[in-house]
């Protein structure tokens, strides 16, 4: 599913290519993509509206619009949105088409049917993004932050890490590369992290998320931008996915695992579950 990056690259496209475009007129394919309102004032609030700008809280797109509504979505493992022309049409697991002017269509596609869209006003936009953790970029996200808020939990750093109320942006791609730069195993119980890991951890959610932008988002599958080009951070990615394959730090091997009910790919000799170094010091608490 879209992460932080892919969603930031997507946002960007938007500011660039379609803000400033009327929708005039709404076609909702599927009306299960539409959480709130009805499927039918989803539409009609949208028709001879403004689109005045776009912007990304953790993985969620939100574009605003010239009535002071909010249109937002949870793009899902293949959700996409493609501007035709340039791209073209595409011609199926169709969700959404947004006709703007200029003869241009902005078209919502998912083959997994997963992905949300909610057209909220101030008040429940303010609500829906209430919980939400810290931006990984932003000041108050600084180095003491996360041994802060969950340095005494006994849960696993992983889950912590991809629980939204943590930390906003990160799931199951980054969180396996920020893992592994900061030589900590998935599995690491929270209130076992050092100061110095702690540090580390910090560093690699934001180089790793940086990387991701600079790349333009990573492409395992789905994910494609709004001209329908995939990323290109996929390309450097260390473990994810890539069990059997040579750690590229160590003489060991990538393995894969389910941490906590996900996928997780780590290296176990460089990331070491009893929280040890490489040099085989245990750190103390
Ligand atoms: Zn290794």
């Amino acid at each position: 599913m879209p992460e932080l990056p892919e969603v930031e690259t997507i946002k960007e496209d938007l500011r660039e290519l379609v803000v400033g475009s009327e929708i005039e007129r709404v076609e909702v394919i599927d009306p299960s993509l539409v959480e709130q309102p009805s499927a039918e004032e989803f539409a009609s609030r949208l028709e001879g509206v403004r689109i005045t700008g776009a912007r990304r809280r953790a993985k969620h797109l939100i574009v605003e619009l010239g009535t002071g509504d909010s249109l937002v979505f949870q793009l899902k493992i293949g959700g996409q949105l493609l501007l035709v022309p340039p791209v073209e049409e595409p011609g199926s697991a169709l969700m959404l088409v947004l006709y703007l002017d200029g003869d241009r269509r902005l078209f919502l596609r998912d083959e997994t049917g997963f992905t949300r869209a909610r057209l909220l006003d101030d008040d429940e936009l303010e609500e829906r993004l209430s919980s939400l953790g810290p931006e990984p970029f932003e000041g108050e996200f600084d180095a003491r932050y996360l041994p802060r808020e969950i340095g005494s939990r006994r849960a696993q750093i992983k889950p912590l890490l991809l629980d939204q109320k943590v930390v906003s942006g990160i799931g199951n791609i980054y969180v396996d590369e920020i893992l592994y730069d900061a030589r900590l195993h998935p599995r690491r119980k929270a209130n076992t992290i050092s100061e110095g890991e702690w540090e580390a951890l910090h560093a690699a959610i934001r180089s790793n998320l940086a990387a991701g932008i600079e790349h333009r988002g990573t492409t395992v599958r789905l994910y494609k931008d709004v001209l329908d080009r995939p990323g290109e951070h996929q390309n450097y990615l260390r473990v994810f996915e890539k069990h059997g394959q040579p750690c590229p730090g160590c003489e060991g091997q990538v393995v894969r695992e389910k941490v906590s009910g996900r996928p997780s790919h780590f290296c176990p000799a460089c990331q070491r579950e009893d929280g040890s170094g490489v040099d085989g010091q245990l750190e103390l608490e």
